[in-house]
């Protein structure tokens, strides 16, 4: 942990809570609560006392815990407050104040206790927030439905491009002209996206289970290998400052990373009903293949599948340790339903009809399928059903899970719910979506559905079932835009595999 600095009571002139609250990563009797002080005027470097209260009501009449805590100068005067001792699966209000400044109240929840049967759980998921591709519609329809128990947000909540890079001029500008590599260029672009009132309405709304995706750092990198092929001490010394600058921003249950590695796989279960194993598929990969002929009309990364690379037992998405922990955790689980929450696709996409070895994005599962069906064969049969959640594709897709999902002769062992993007562009171009589309659906009879509008998927999870509505923005430009639901699946426990119901 970083040495703190003497305490000092400065005098705060300016909203010190510009960046909003959050909160997140709830266990049955604590959360944690989350700030950053970023007023006008330039805070002392030193650590700064804040007081926080959590409540059974938003007046803060029935407060259930209270103190103190040190916004850290050397964490960008972040703030984590593990707030404990409250009820499991409850509702509780908290709110952070400092000199005459205070935070309106925002809500969170606990998870239930392992030993009981919750009767339902409610969350939303999405990922890819491009701040220069689109508005955060999907953040106000989450805020305007009210009825969900937790967000979970699978990656790119960054993205690390100068200005310009990637944009769409319908957007929005960040006007920083950098790629993010300095802890100061990765704070600035946090706080900018941190800046959206939507976006901190969302935050302040229910808990959050978050993971990282390669844009909190660089795109497409893996483990030590940036997306340039950088000198690898320059760019772990990159990936520290993005590391650091996450966890900063996070309402995460997690101690502050010191240097370029900082675990963050981990699990929450909200009772016996629901187990989410959230994982980290980037910092411990194998750098992706790149060694075979590209596929020149749908782009650099879609390429004729490495056979000996992909199989080889060297070749890792997840790391050993990871790939332990959670092999594990699902295997010692009494969830009904075991979810691995994570980002790259796992359920197999051929581009070309019938082509073998597949044509396939090596950045996702299919381009580690040793790995893929080490994970699914264990999993698939230590959990009692298994879900597993995707972001970063930009698109939103339901398919049926087999270890080797081009292998239809192996059995369906769970289901795959692939959110969209809340703002990140999938191509423009209607004449490629509709031949993408067209040509994913025939040549991957597993993969059920899949659609490229921007949104984000609600779940509801019973001990009988699992539902999941794709919730869709009708334009990313607007931030007012409707957004409705566009289909709906469900997954009836005991029997793997989606069946949709509109
Ligand atoms: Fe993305
Ligand atoms: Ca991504």
């Amino acid at each position: 942990a970083p040495e703190t600095t003497a305490d000092a009571s400065p005098t705060i002139t300016s909203d010190p809570f510009t960046l909003g609250v959050a909160s997140g990563d709830p266990l049955a009797d604590s959360v944690i609560l989350w700030t950053r002080l970023l007023p006008v005027d330039p805070l002392p470097d030193t650590d700064i006392e804040v007081t926080w209260e959590i409540a059974r009501d938003a007046e803060f009449a029935d407060v259930v815990g209270s103190g103190t805590a040190l916004a850290v100068a050397a964490l960008g005067h972040s703030v984590h407050v593990d707030a404990t001792g409250l009820e499991p699966d409850s509702e509780y209000h908290y709110r952070f104040s400092l000199g005459d400044f205070s935070t309106p109240p925002a809500r969170t929840r606990t998870f239930a206790e392992q030993g009981t049967m919750p009767d339902r759980f409610r969350f939303a998921f999405s990922s890819c927030q491009n701040w220069e591709q689109g508005y955060y519609a999907a953040y106000r329809d989450v805020v305007e439905r009210g009825d969900l128990d937790a967000f979970v947000f699978l990656g790119d909540y960054i993205y690390e491009y100068a200005s310009g890079g990637y944009a769409d001029d319908r957007g929005r500008t960040t006007g920083q002209d950098f790629e993010c590599e300095t802890l100061d260029q990765y704070r600035r672009r946090y706080a900018l996206y941190r800046s959206d009132p939507l976006l901190r309405e969302a935050h302040a709304l229910v808990p959050w289970i978050i993971t990282w995706d390669d844009h909190e750092v660089d795109n497409d990198y893996a483990d030590d290998s940036s997306e340039n092929d950088d000198a690898r001490q320059a760019f772990l010394e990159r990936r520290a400052a993005a590391y650091q600058a996450w966890y900063e921003f996070m309402p995460v249950r997690l101690d502050p990373p010191s240097g370029a590695d900082f675990d963050i796989y981990r699990s929450f279960a909200h009772g016996d009903l629901v187990n989410f194993h959230v994982l980290d598929t980037r910092q411990y990969r194998s750098d992706q293949q790149s060694n075979e002929p590209f596929v020149e009309q749908l782009g650099e990364a879609v390429q004729v599948r490495d056979e000996e690379l992909v199989w080889s037992p060297d070749h890792t998405m997840l790391g050993a340790a990871q790939n332990q922990w959670v092999t594990d955790g699902v295997a010692a689980s009494n969830a009904v339903w075991d979810v691995l929450a994570q980002q790259v696709f796992m359920f197999g996409g051929n581009a070309i009809v019938g082509a073998e070895p597949p044509v396939v994005v090596v950045d996702t599962w299919d381009g580690y399928a040793g790995a893929r069906k080490e994970l699914l064969d264990s999993v698939g049969e230590s959990a009692d059903n298994l879900v597993v959640l995707t972001g970063d594709f930009h698109s939103a897709a339901v398919a049926e899970l087999r270890s080797d999902p081009f292998d239809e002769s192996l059995p369906v062992i769970g289901s795959e719910f692939m959110a969209s993007s809340i703002s990140s562009s999938f191509f423009d171009d209607d004449d490629t979506v509709e031949a993408l589309v067209t040509g994913a659906l025939t040549a991957n009879p597993h993969l059920k559905w899949f659609d490229t509008q921007r949104g984000y998927t609600f779940c509801e999870v019973t001990p009988d079932r699992w539902i999941a509505q794709f919730r869709a923005v009708a334009d990313q430009f607007d931030e007012s835009s409707p957004v409705d639901t566009i289909s709906a699946w469900e997954v009836q426990a005991g029997t793997p595999g989606p069946v949709q119901l509109s």
